[in-house]
């Protein structure tokens, strides 16, 4: 099931996505919280602007390096303890929303995501349990200014800016997230390419090791890593983050 989040007729609403009739139905609020409970209202797509199929209400939980072929491009190895930051909910935006560039940066750089949208209250969940905590999953772009990742030594600047979270379009409930190529285009042109069995570390132990530091709570969204092929973002582009059988993240890109 694709549900997708959106502005319909200036009101903010949640829709089962019929991709054959190209309508949402519309749900009664929104799922993560209320279910899935339907109306009889049918939305065309074309009529409904999409938004970030979630915003958290508490964190973006982001991994680094969890492909051994980005560490490697990175000058970098595969971590012995996953490499974990956070993201504010700040930095995230919809599908066809600008991503800006900001005028501290000289190298904005994009990382195609597959993103985790946790769904119950987790603390200390065991790798083997954690599917029972999922919600569904989504595409991100984990944007980042590398230039001032590598100056500032954290990453919360790096990592933080306004626009820097791109999520969409839509979250998928029923999702296999072991395997399924991944990527990323800019201007149409291939950049990234991976697959999600070339993760280091699994869903499974990525939350089992979050919700040992801190508890999750339903919206919270996990960043899993991006594959080889990061590259930099100018103004005037368009990027396009996409992973199979969600779905295609398109954001244009523009300067300050
Ligand atoms: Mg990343």
């Amino acid at each position: 099931m694709k549900i997708a989040r959106f502005e319909y007729k200036d009101q903010l609403a949640y829709g089962i996505y019929d991709e054959d009739a190209q309508e949402y139905i519309r749900l009664l609020g929104d799922p993560l919280y209320t279910g899935f409970e339907t109306t009889d209202e049918r939305v065309p797509a074309a009529e409904a602007r999409l938004l970030a199929p979630v915003i958290p209400r508490s964190k973006v939980v982001a991994f680094g390096r969890n492909y051994s072929e980005h560490a490697k491009e990175m000058g970098n190895e595969v971590p012995g303890e996953p490499l974990m930051f956070l993201k504010p909910n700040t930095s995230i935006i919809g599908p066809g929303h600008a991503i800006v560039l900001p005028p501290q940066s000289q190298q904005v750089e994009h990382e195609a995501e597959l993103a985790v949208v946790i769904g119950s209250v987790a603390r200390n969940v065991l790798a083997a349990d954690a599917e029972q905590v999922v919600f569904g999953y989504t595409v991100a772009n984990d944007v980042t200014a590398r230039d001032l990742q590598k100056s500032d030594g954290q990453w919360s600047r790096a990592k933080g800016f306004d626009s820097f979270c791109p999520l969409g379009p839509y979250i998928e409930t029923e999702f296999d997230p072991t395997k399924g190529a991944i990527g990323a285009q800019v201007n149409g042109k291939v950049r990234q390419v991976g697959d999600l069995d070339q993760m280091e570390r699994s869903i499974g132990d990525l939350i089992a090791y979050a919700s040992s530091v801190f508890t999750l709570l339903p919206g919270d969204i996990l960043l899993t890593g991006t594959p080889a092929g990061v590259g930099p973002l100018e103004d005037g582009d368009e990027v396009t983050c996409a992973v199979e059988g969600i779905g295609a993240l398109r954001n244009p890109v523009v300067a300050a």
